[in-house]
């Protein structure tokens, strides 16, 4: 029976480091500040930067909403990103997604600064995962390279499948654990309009999913030991559930994460712990 990996207990440590941290910054009177760029209401975004406040405050790090209206255009985005990568207060800036229609996102995510781009969208740090320097990166694609490494697996070798190719899930998943020699599978919708997900997924030592359809995988598809990483996030009624069947998945799995209480908690304290190393980068220490 699968033992449950719990999120909140590596969350922890890497928040009770990032917290040393800040204190060594501060000796220094250097206080990391992030700033949030948000275009035109979403209420999901407005959950999640407030979420973002609560953490960096607890942290003693400062944090901003720059909010811009929804008729801002695609310059004026651009713009307002330039004036906070020439802010030397500004150590760290998070774009909200979705932006309005019309604007070319990867084109905004390019523009910000590469040494303030916390949450690795920059085409500049992505790139450097390619290279294998992941100094910053996806913060959701560290959190399941977390997991792995508090697990103590070595990768070597290992039948790695990633379902789910997404810029900021999969693709970076993929690369950083291949760089641990991990033989790696990608998955994604041709995989299943192909009829093969099955296939797959029956042979995976290590199993990644971040799809975002509640109960993709069943439970009797996972290989007996195998270990179970759920990135997805559903609303089933009055429930979040992942992207596995997560009760008989369970009796299979060596180790799994949960739904909530795995990635996500995980994610949110590698979102603190990028903010403080960018702001260590910028001042040279
Ligand atoms: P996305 O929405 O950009 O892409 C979805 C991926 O799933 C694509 O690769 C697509 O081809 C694949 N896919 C769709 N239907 C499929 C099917 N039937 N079979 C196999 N593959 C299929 O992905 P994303 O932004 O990485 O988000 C995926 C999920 O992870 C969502 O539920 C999202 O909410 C969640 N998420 C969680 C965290 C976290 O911190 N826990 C962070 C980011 C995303």
């Amino acid at each position: 029976m699968g033992n449950i990996i719990d999120g909140k207990v590596i969350a922890e440590k890497i928040k009770d480091e990032v917290k040393k941290e800040i204190e060594q910054l501060k000796s220094k009177g250097i206080i990391p500040k992030l700033v949030s760029v948000s275009v035109g209401e979403n209420p999901a975004s407005i959950v999640y930067m407030n979420q973002q406040k609560k953490n960096c405050e607890k942290m003693g790090i400062d944090y901003e909403i720059m909010k811009l209206q929804e008729k801002t255009d695609e310059n004026g985005i651009i713009e307002a990103i330039k004036k906070l990568n020439e802010d030397e207060k500004v150590t760290g800036i998070i774009l909200q997604l979705p932006l309005p229609k019309g604007v070319d996102t990867r084109k905004v995510q390019s523009k910000i600064a590469p040494e303030k781009d916390v949450e690795g969208v920059n085409p500049f740090n992505m790139g450097w995962i390619v290279y294998g320097r992941s100094t910053i990166a996806p913060c959701t694609a560290l959190a399941v390279k977390e997991i792995i490494e508090h697990l103590g697996i070595n990768l070597y070798g290992k039948e790695v499948v990633m379902v789910g190719h997404s810029d900021i899930v999969g693709k970076p998943v993929a690369l950083l654990l291949v760089d641990k020699f991990a033989t790696v599978t990608i998955c994604h919708i041709g995989t299943s309009d192909a009829g093969k997900l099955k296939e797959h997924v029956e042979r995976a030592e290590i199993l990644i999913v971040a799809v975002g359809k509640a109960n993709l995988i069943p439970g009797e598809w996972i290989k007996e030991g195998a270990i179970v990483i759920d990135v997805g996030i559903n609303r089933v009624g009055d429930k979040i559930v992942g992207d596995v069947e997560f009760e008989k998945a369970k009796e299979k799995a060596s180790w799994i994460t949960p739904v909530p209480g795995g990635v996500g908690v995980i994610t949110t304290s590698i979102l603190l712990r990028n903010t403080v190393l960018l702001a260590k980068l910028q001042k040279g220490i």
